[in-house]
């Protein structure tokens, strides 16, 4: 389907106008099911022996889930892709499908809150390393790339200093040290930016932001840009006979046409099969509709965001305001040209007890106080308090979490009534 563009492959990519395959239902169903029958004995056989493909069981494999992979692979413009039960799952099946114990990552500093504990508190119990480097800093990240190194990390557009990541920067940076670049690029959606175009290997999202839409469930997903060479033998997991499936080595064994897409083989058939993030394929339905109108939807909070940002530049409660176009012309140029996303922070005058009170004000109307962002309604948080509390003042400073930080999430409201409300709120401090 690539010929298309990306508001058709939104609507068609996966499922072929002629319907459903097996019922001509044109609405992709949800099959509800957890296991698949087989013909006869040498029919199941078959399919375990994986001299035959097909349907085995659910935890691994789900047609509703297939359309929606298919659908985000082409989106993006990807080899292949995986949906799993969250975003955080997402990250850490990813991770873990290319590091092992003993090895070590290196990340921005800027990430989202659950992503950095993540890295910082959790992947250390596995024996893996994560080492940060200010966003954009290439130079103090190369310095941080030695031979246990597997992976370079960034968020396209940080959460939630909404700082954009020069991808193009970071990419020439790990393919020089033989590194996959991996883009969590759920800010951004492949409605703005399309990170594999910029040289990204693999590209995740949180599916519960904007490609859901409506605020109305839980998921993610992991593209794969089928152009990584991962035969070098520092990816153990890759040259390695894998115990975990039938003593393969993913970088070497599989057959010509499938060795470009091992990452998405092996995160299926040792991180999904094995370990069990899996999505939910009612959930892969919730994450289709919202894929459908992803363009449309985009392209309103881009316009309705860019214009709170200005006018709250321009209010004399505000103390200072971040939005990517505004804050880093030259970067959101260049890789935020059709729009730079529905985020919105700034910063309230006089300090944390002034934000947080600008948040309960502003909270019940239209905006809703909550720990989420991309819903079709406006959401706000005071993040120093809420989702980024866990960090230590260093890292909250590291990460841009300053304490009179506001953020908006800006949703498809009618902008005359998000600004009324905006206004109200920071007349009531
Ligand atoms: C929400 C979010 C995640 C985590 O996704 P979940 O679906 O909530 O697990 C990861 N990265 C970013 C940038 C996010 O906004």
């Amino acid at each position: 389907m690539s010929k298309f563009h990306l508001e058709t492959l939104a609507v068609h990519a996966g499922q072929p106008a002629k319907g459903d395959p097996t019922t001509n239902a044109r609405a992709v169903p949800v099959y509800r099911t957890t296991a698949y029958n087989f013909r006869d004995s040498k029919h199941g056989a078959d399919l375990f022996g994986l001299r035959e493909l097909g349907n085995i069981y659910a935890r691994l494999m789900n047609p509703t889930n297939d359309v929606l992979n298919a659908r985000l692979a082409a989106l993006e413009g990807g080899a292949a892709a995986l949906t799993l039960s969250s975003g955080t799952a997402a990250i850490f099946f990813t991770v873990t499908n290319i590091a092992r114990a003993g090895d070590e990552i290196v990340a921005a500093s800027n990430l989202y809150g659950g992503t950095f504990s993540q890295f910082d508190a959790i992947l250390p119990n596995v024996g893996i390393q994560a080492r940060f480097a200010p966003v954009n800093d290439i130079a103090a990240t190369e310095a941080l790339i030695n031979e246990k190194t597997r992976l370079v990390f960034v968020e396209t557009v940080g959460n939630p200093a909404l700082d954009v990541a020069d991808i193009e920067a970071y990419a020439a940076l790990a393919h020089r040290h033989g590194l996959p670049l991996v883009v969590d690029s759920t800010f951004t959606t492949p409605a703005l930016l399309r990170p594999i175009e910029h040289g990204a290997d693999i590209v995740i999202h949180s599916l519960s932001k904007w490609i859901g839409g409506h605020g109305a469930g839980i998921g993610g997903a992991v593209v794969d840009s089928g152009k990584f060479d991962w035969t070098n033998p520092k990816f153990a997991l890759y040259n390695e006979p894998d115990a975990g499936y039938h003593g393969l080595r993913f970088a070497h064994d599989l057959p010509e046409p499938l060795r470009p897409v091992a990452f998405t083989l092996r995160l299926l058939t040792v991180g999904i099969r094995n370990q069990g993030p899996t999505l939910a394929p009612d959930a892969a339905w919730i994450f289709l509709q919202g894929v459908e109108s992803l363009p449309l939807r985009i392209a309103k909070h881009s316009a309705n965001a860019l214009a709170v940002a200005k006018h709250l530049q321009a209010h004399p409660k505000v103390a200072w305001v971040k939005y990517p176009s505004l804050s880093q012309p030259e970067l959101a140029a260049k890789y935020l040209p059709d729009g730079a996303g529905g985020m919105v922070v700034f910063g309230v005058k006089g300090g944390s007890d002034e934000a947080r009170k600008f948040a309960d004000s502003l909270n019940g109307e239209i905006f809703s106080l909550l720990a989420n962002v991309g819903d079709a309604k406006s959401l706000v948080i005071h993040p120093a308090s809420t989702t980024h509390s866990q960090l230590s003042d260093e890292d909250l400073r590291k990460g841009g979490v300053l304490p009179e930080l506001v953020r908006l999430s800006i949703g498809i409201e009618h902008v005359d009534d998000i600004v009324a409300e905006l206004d109200r709120a920071l007349d009531a401090i």
